[in-house]
């Protein structure tokens, strides 16, 4: 099996994971033939991921679950993109209040950052998406915040899909601290252009060559356009074919599943 053209002429792709390769527990048609296919060319790629509660490595055990079998370096997350943004413009020694889940509190640790969980010991902020938040950790970020440390989000996704319906996302906790505190986030992951430029150079490609597949059309379509990328909507998550036909910036290709790129 191969890649169709034009699809074959990319030599890079950027990959988001939900809805694209899987759907909750369930993987979607041909995602397992499709990384092989990338595998078995020798085409880099990247899985591209704004979710920053799982770790690398919970990653790896989920994809190998659904016959995708990775190591963790294929994997970028928005931790990552926090890091690498950390260490460029805030470098260690400092302390960081983290508010979020293990991706972020291992990447803040992996790069040299000691954390505290008081405001007023804290450098810098870095805040993402967490299933047990508390009012005592927003309280000590919006403090914080308020005293001028600087403050990095790892993405905007205001809602997350669940079984049960969309749940309060990173971006509806980001809402909780702006009301709070009159301040903004920086923003790393998608659809704001450091997650994008720091995954190309990981894998040492030029945005021209590269392609961004993704289901969400406010994150990887607009974010991989920004960086510059070529876009591929696949229509097997949030995004309609209505949706991804009439959205600025459309996509250069829009597939209903990944079954559409190999022949
Ligand atoms: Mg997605």
């Amino acid at each position: 099996m191969k890649l169709r053209p034009p699809y074959h002429a990319f030599s890079a792709w950027l990959i988001d994971m939900d809805g694209v390769i899987y759907r909750g527990a369930e993987p979607l048609p041909a995602a397992a033939e499709f990384i092989r296919i990338l595998q078995s060319e020798q085409i880099p790629f990247l899985f591209l991921t704004n979710n920053a509660i799982r770790t690398h490595a919970q990653y790896v055990t989920r994809l190998a679950e659904m016959d995708i079998h990775v190591g963790e370096d294929a994997i970028f997350t928005s931790p990552d993109a926090a890091k690498a943004y950390l260490l460029a413009h805030h470098p260690p020694p400092a302390r960081a209040l983290v508010v979020g889940g293990d991706g972020i509190h291992q990447a803040v640790a992996q790069a040299g950052y000691e954390e505290t969980a008081r405001a007023e010991e804290a450098d810098i902020v870095v805040v993402g998406l967490a299933f047990d938040i508390t009012y005592a950790q927003l309280a000590e970020a919006a403090l914080a915040i308020r005293r001028g440390c600087p403050w990095i989000a790892t993405n905007p996704d205001r809602t997350l899909p669940s079984e049960r319906g969309q749940l309060p996302g990173a971006g509806a906790v980001l809402a909780f601290l702006e009301a709070a505190t009159d301040r903004k986030p920086i923003i790393v992951g998608k659809p704001e252009t450091p997650i994008f430029e720091q995954a190309l150079a990981k894998l040492g490609a030029k945005a021209e060559d590269a392609i961004m597949v993704g289901d969400r059309l406010e994150t990887d379509i607009l974010g991989g356009h920004r960086a510059g990328l070529r876009t591929l909507c696949v229509l097997t998550g949030a995004a309609t074919r209505d949706q991804a036909e009439n959205y600025t910036p459309r996509p250069d290709f829009i597939i209903e599943d990944l079954r559409d790129l190999i022949r």
